[in-house]
Parts: C-alpha cells; structure tokens; sequence
C-alpha cells in the first residue's frame, strides 16, 4: 500500500479510537475562534482552569514516572555492553532526526524567504507584555555553552527534583540507575520499590486520561482564543513554511526512517499512538505527554526495557521539531531585518538550533526560550532583538502545539526502531487489530 495511504488510514483508525480527543481538539478550535471575537471572561477562566488543572495532573506523575521508569529500563538492561549499545544507537537515531529537521527548516526558509519585507510588522506586533520575559531569557542564555552544559550536572539533586528541573533529573537518576546496575543482586529492594512506583504512576495516568477530553478541550480553546485566526493571514508565510516543515517531518522524514532502520510500519505506529500525539498537541508539552507515550509504546509491543529508557531521554534531550522551528525563526528575523545569511551562517544557526532544543525541557514554550542562545550571536541590534523575539512569542502557543505534537512521534519512531533492531518488540501485539480496542 502506499505511504500515504497508510498514514491516512492510520490517522484515521487513530482518530476512531480517540474520537472524544479529537473532538476535544475540533471543539476547541472552534471555540477558541468564537472567544476571540467576543471575549467571555468567565468562560475564559473557566477554560483556563479546566486546562490547567489537566496539565497539572499529569505533571504530578512525571517525575515519579521518569525515575522509575529510567531505574527499571537500566537494571533491566544490565549489561554495560547492551547499555552501550542502546545508548550510541539512540543518540545515533535522534542525531539523524534532529539534523534533518534542521536541513528542512534552512531549506524551507532559504527558498520561501518568509521574513523579507516582515520588519514593519514584527515591530508593530510584539507583545510589549513579554518585554521583561524577553531580556531575562536573553540574558540567561547569554552565558557561554559550557556553562549551560555545567548546569546539567545537578550540585544538589533534591533541588533539581523540588525545582522540577527536567535535564539535571535525568543526569542524576541515569548515573544512579547505571550504578544499581552495576552493584548486582542488592539492587532488588529499590528496583522492586520502583516497580511498584512505575505501576501505580501507570495506572494514576490511565485515570487521568477520562480527563483527557475536556482538558485538551480547554486548553486548544484558551490558546486559540489569545491568538484568534486573523494571525494566519498577517504571517501566513511564516507559518506555512513551518507546517510544511512539520508535515515533511511526520509524513516523509519519519515514514522514510521507519522504513530504511526497521520493519515497523508507519501505519500502525501511527495509530498505536495517535493518543499521544492529539494530547501532546493540546498540551505542548512532551514531558506532560511521557506517561501517556509510554503506556501507548507499552501497550503495543514495544518492550518495557527499550519504552522506559529511550522515551523519557527522548522527551527531554530529543526536540527535533523545536529545532526545526527555531531554524526557521531565526532565519525569519534575520530576513527581515536584513542580516547577510552567507553559508556558514546557515550552518552555525543549524548547529545552535539542534544545542539549543535538546537544552530546552518539554514543557510549553521551553523552545523559545532556549532560542536566545541563537539570536544573541546574530549581529541584530538590541532593539531588533528585542522585538524580534517579543514577536516569536505571540505566535507562540500555536507553533508549541504543533512541535510538540512532532517531538512526541519521533521519540516514538526512535523507540520503535531500536525494539525492532533489539528484537524487543511484539508484532503480534503491534500488528494485531484487535489490540486496538485495548488501548483505554
Ligand atoms: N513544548 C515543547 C515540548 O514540550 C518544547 C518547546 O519547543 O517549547 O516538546
């Protein structure tokens, strides 16, 4: 059959079998448009409750989960070798994703030149609200790249823990994991206590998942009410050049990969986890959506041991779609306010964006921030700066929406793979219709 088909009937059956999310996601749209144009500010701020207090929900069981899951995935593995391997052949497959991501972007922007002509408009539409967000970002991310990567390392990991700090968390829990490993039989006690954390944070999710409906509801309503759709016709450009960007990524990057590194159809992953892929579209945030991608992995086949090592690293350090936005928003600005895109330049925008979205968290707007390590060495006056990045952040929650909805399928297309390569996957249960009812 051909790809498209494939997607299509995937997208299809995945939309069957998450219609109240789907609908969730419709009604919201729909809803928001309506807020936009007459504004209810109770109806509002019911909204934004009902969104938050999904969001909320699930953050609760992140962390929980990503220790847990982490501790099990390593003392399951073991063996430092198959650690290893593991480990090379991730970075290896993110690697790759995130390069073509940021190639897609470069390109994209290079021949649709969305920002020429764009510097009159940028400056009348940043938000003046996010002036003080904006300076602190800029000045956080001034420091040199080692002392960003000096902050993974956690001096105190309760900090990291109580400040929710998603990267120093999973420095420390993979060395702590890799050591109970090592120590052999006297590991039982913890790796038992955390598989009982693991099963009950699983199960606490499965609950909040009857939330899931009206939370994504809430939350695509609120974001489409601050924004409204008369965005889409004063930046179409820029916004086209980034759909058809994410597009390429979902429908040929991935497909493409799936195809050339395993026998896993595109199809069926799709629909095994199309659950994932609408929640982390209404709540753009990857971290968020992890409990939910595990038990969508987990469900159809893909082993325990590869689900619960590669995802939670994949929510935090791979962002391709992060990277492929902040390509093509830097380049946005640089066209609009005239700076000379000469070849290096291109490059070593393309290399800040894949540093920069693997520094970033996946939680909403974490990409943006991080997108001041890129535009501070961009030769922008300060003023163009300013408004430039104060700009990004009014479209913000819409580009979050859709980046995070391709972050969360490619740690899904990565961790299909190496179950694959690894002979770690159930066909029968990946391949199995049947299995589809068995998704709650
Ligand atoms: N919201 C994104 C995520 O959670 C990160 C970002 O690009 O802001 O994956």
């Amino acid at each position: 059959m051909k790809l498209h088909m494939q997607i299509l009937i995937a997208l299809g059956l995945g939309i069957k079998r998450n219609w109240h999310i789907f609908s969730g996601i419709i009604l919201g749209i729909l809803t928001g448009i309506f807020l936009h144009a007459h504004p209810y500010p109770t109806v509002m701020a019911l909204l934004t409750f009902v969104g938050q207090m999904f969001i909320r929900l699930i953050q609760m069981v992140v962390i929980p989960l990503v220790v847990s899951a982490i501790i099990i995935g390593i003392t399951s593995i073991g063996d430092n070798r198959q650690l290893g391997k593991f480990g090379t052949k991730m970075v290896f497959y993110y690697g790759i994703i995130t390069v073509i991501a940021v190639t897609i972007g470069a390109v994209l922007s290079l021949v649709f030149k969305p920002g020429l002509g764009a510097a009159e408009y940028i400056t009348a539409n940043a938000a003046s609200e996010v002036q003080t967000t904006v300076a602190s970002a800029m000045a956080e991310q001034q420091g040199n790249i080692l002392n960003i990567f000096l902050g993974f390392l956690p001096s105190n990991p309760m900090h990291s823990f109580a400040q929710g700090d998603m990267v120093p968390i999973i420095v420390f829990v993979l060395i702590f994991a890799i050591a109970l490993a090592r120590v052999g039989d006297v590991n039982r006690p913890i790796v038992s206590f955390f598989e009982s954390v693991f099963a009950a944070t699983m199960k606490i999710t499965d609950w909040i998942m009857y939330f899931a409906a009206p939370g994504v509801f809430a939350l695509t309503a609120s974001a489409v009410s601050s924004f409204g759709i008369d965005i889409f016709q004063s930046i179409s450009k820029y916004l086209l050049v980034l759909f058809i960007g994410f597009m390429l990524q979902l429908c040929v990057v991935y497909p493409l990969f799936l195809r050339f590194f395993s026998k896993v159809n595109v199809g069926i992953l799709y629909s095994a986890i199309a659950e994932a892929m609408m929640v982390a579209f209404g709540t753009a945030s990857s971290s968020a959506t992890l409990p939910l991608t595990i038990a969508c992995c987990e469900k159809r086949g893909i082993s325990h041991k590869i689900s619960s090592f590669v995802l939670p690293l994949g929510a935090t350090l791979n962002m391709d779609g992060t990277a492929l936005l902040q390509t093509v928003a830097v380049i946005f600005l640089a066209q609009a306010y005239g700076v000379v895109l000469t070849p290096f330049l291109i490059i070593e925008i393309a290399l800040l964006a894949i540093i920069a979205s693997s520094t970033c968290a996946g939680i909403p707007g974490a990409g943006l921030i991080t997108i001041a390590l890129i535009l501070n060495g961009m030769g922008l006056s300060p003023e163009q700066l300013i408004a430039g990045f104060a700009f990004l952040f009014t479209i913000e929650r819409i580009t979050d929406m859709m980046r995070t909805l391709v972050n969360v399928t490619s740690d899904a297309v990565v961790a299909a793979t190496i179950a694959d390569n690894e002979n770690e996957i159930n066909y029968d249960l990946l391949n199995n219709p049947q299995a589809y009812e068995d998704i709650a």
